[in-house]
């Protein structure tokens, strides 16, 4: 089985594939021509499907012969952004691809066709899940509840993303990390309460403002000055809101943050101190302070031992050369993280930025784009891993 050839013999669909999806961007979980276009391709190579989890689609692919069950991940959403990049095939209207999601559903089409035409030679089962809202409220958790792991069970997962999140990883390369590979985030807020009063008389009223001034500053000691410096973390205040006279006391703030960890022991400290600080500077200024935490999503951390047998496999197909073990993880958060909370597996990453066609836009950039050269590889990569997976698990 020559899974590299299989996979650079279908190049040329999997680009076009990327490009039909790159013209019709959707958000969220409101994906339905996204999603129909997907299952027309899956009905068309004869593989049976269902939906989850609104415009979800679940795919199963049997093998020959009984055996385990591997997965394969594509989120499938956009953005709403307005294209900027002058493509021919670029998306008409207020929402782009600018992500690579829209490769990354190409890639696993790829996958499907390849692995469906060896179907024979499988000892297991593949599941292909392609994932709404991914950039949105986060389709992986509803998928979940919907039983996407379920019925067969899952036993492996893996999934990729496309583009230079980590500049390491270059061109064609795979980038991966044994361990935590992107951040976990939680989202908090805080309500400052003080006392209105005229600017004229301040020393009648409690000022809630210079209070959360305060407080917003201090936070930003916890990252610089009490964690060990380097270590990949970052709190961020991102909304603030209060205030309504001009010439009155500000009674009431409220702002709203964001913390990024990648060690459970990070993210309690710094839970712990935001705490501490806003209670102790509101109680400092007579104010009273609420902190609440309103949102917890778990970091990405992958299988030490299932991406070691994935290196070995992608190796086959790119060389060891181009494998590339990332240098610290990124704090950005992907919901690929409650797949492998779940399951064990691997989120690696594709390069495909080619300096020699232009200037670098990042992720979520109107003018962001990817060499479309290297897409053969993402689906040769996923086929070869899971006809190793399963057929190392039939050994075992
Ligand atoms: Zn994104
Ligand atoms: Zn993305």
């Amino acid at each position: 089985m020559d899974l590299k050839s299989a996979a650079l013999k279908i190049q040329e669909e999997i680009v076009r594939w990327r490009r039909d999806l790159h013209r019709i961007p959707e958000l969220s979980f409101e994906l339905q021509r996204t999603s129909q276009y997907l299952r027309q391709q899956l009905d068309r190579m004869g593989i049976p499907w269902k939906l989850c989890a609104k415009t979800g689609i679940v795919a199963l692919i049997q093998g020959g012969s009984p055996g385990p069950t591997i997965a394969l991940r594509a989120d499938m959403d956009a953005l709403e952004i307005r294209e900027e990049t002058g493509l021919p095939f670029a998306a008409e209207g207020s929402c782009m691809h600018a992500c690579g999601h829209d490769a990354h559903m190409a890639m696993l089409l790829g996958a499907a066709k390849i692995i469906s035409a060896y179907r024979n030679k499988l000892k297991g089962n593949v599941k292909l899940i392609f994932q709404p809202a991914e950039e949105a409220e986060g389709g992986a958790e509803p998928m979940i509840r919907e039983g996407c792991l379920e019925n067969p069970q899952v036993d492996a997962i893996l999934a990729l993303h496309i583009g230079h999140l980590f500049p390491e990883v270059g061109l064609g390369q795979i980038g991966v990390s044994y361990g935590p590979v992107m951040a976990a985030s939680s989202i908090f807020s805080v309500i400052v309460k003080g006392k209105s009063a005229h600017v004229g008389t301040p020393h009648t009223g409690v000022d809630a403002l210079s209070a959360a001034a305060e407080m917003i500053l201090s936070l930003q000691k916890i990252v610089s000055l009490e964690l060990e410096p380097g270590t990949p973390a970052a709190v961020t205040v991102t909304q603030i809101k209060g205030g309504k006279a001009l010439n009155a006391l500000c009674d009431e703030v409220s702002f709203i943050g964001d913390i990024r960890t990648v060690s459970k022991g990070d993210e309690r400290f710094i839970k712990q101190r935001i705490n501490e600080i806003c209670r102790g500077i509101a109680e400092a200024n007579r104010c009273e302070a609420k902190i609440e935490l309103i949102k917890d999503f778990p970091a990405v951390v992958n299988d030490e031992t299932f991406t070691e047998e994935f290196v070995k496999s992608a190796a086959k197909i790119v060389g060891e050369q181009n494998i590339v073990e990332l240098k610290k993880p990124s704090l950005g958060n992907d919901d690929m993280a409650y797949f492998l909370e779940k399951v064990p597996g691997t989120y690696f990453f594709l390069g495909s930025y080619n300096s020699g066609k232009g200037p670098l836009y990042p992720h979520h950039h109107p003018k962001f784009d990817l060499d479309e050269s290297v897409l053969w590889i993402g689906s040769s990569v996923f086929a070869r891993t899971v006809f190793d997976y399963l057929e190392g698990q039939a050994k075992v």
